[in-house]
């Protein structure tokens, strides 16, 4: 699911807020970040086969420019869903 232009610019905005504090990527130390353009899903683990009935959470990416280190992000817990 695509994010909306307001869900997109309320998460730069949260970013902007509590990111600078993060001091850039624990792992390469660049401060380059891109926020997905997509609303993702992580499911509960099935045991093997698809569980759509199981919990779930919405997340979003936010990705470093300079290795590739994804954090996950739960929107619900950001106050948006
Ligand atoms: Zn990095």
């Amino acid at each position: 699911m695509r994010l909306t232009e307001e869900q997109k610019l309320k998460l730069e905005q949260i970013l902007t807020e509590r990111w600078e504090a993060a001091h850039g990527c624990w792992i390469c130390g660049s401060d380059q970040w891109s926020l997905s353009e997509r609303l993702f899903e992580l499911r509960e683990h099935g045991g093997g086969r698809l569980q759509l009935d199981g919990a779930s959470v919405p997340i979003v990416l936010v990705t470093c420019h300079g290795c590739g280190n994804t954090v996950m992000l739960n929107i619900v817990a950001l106050g948006m869903m």
